[in-house]
């Protein structure tokens, strides 16, 4: 089957919402458990991403650095800084990661406000 760049990109747009929009839900102050959770996210993300090419140079991407995930700031700001030397790659424009606060929004309130904030 042809590459078809138009679903590519669509596919990319709609997993870079779902990841950062995961760590601005993160916990400001992540368990050890909350820690690996993400950690083995971000290795199975990277392996089972559909796009193979993709998910070669993600991997690659990825040993050179390791999810940081001692906080919620930390894990956006990783996630921002990871997104952004894919789009260095592709030739896209960098996104400025200090106004990544309230870009992302789950739109699901505060209903876990008593769990970890
Ligand atoms: P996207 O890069 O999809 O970004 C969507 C929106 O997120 C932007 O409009 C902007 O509002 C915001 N944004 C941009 N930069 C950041 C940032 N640093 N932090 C937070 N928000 C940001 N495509 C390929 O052709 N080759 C590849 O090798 C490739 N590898 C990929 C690897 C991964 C892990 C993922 C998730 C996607 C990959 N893609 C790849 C897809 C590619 O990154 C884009 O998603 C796709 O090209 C669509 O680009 P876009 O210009 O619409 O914006």
């Amino acid at each position: 089957k042809l590459e078809n760049a138009t679903i590519k990109a669509e596919l990319g747009r709609a997993s870079w919402k779902l990841l950062h929009t995961m760590m601005a839900r993160f916990p400001e102050k992540p368990t050890e458990d909350d820690k690996m959770a993400l950690k083995t996210y971000m290795q199975l993300f990277a392996r089972l991403y559909p796009c193979g090419d993709c998910a070669r140079h993600f991997q690659g991407l990825l040993k050179k650095y390791p999810p940081q995930v001692s906080s919620r700031n930390n894990a956006a700001g990783w996630a921002c800084s990871m997104h952004n030397l894919v789009n260095e790659r592709l030739h896209k424009p960098q996104f400025n990661c200090n106004n990544i606060g309230d870009f992302y929004d789950c739109g699901c309130g505060d209903e876990d406000k008593n769990k970890d904030k």
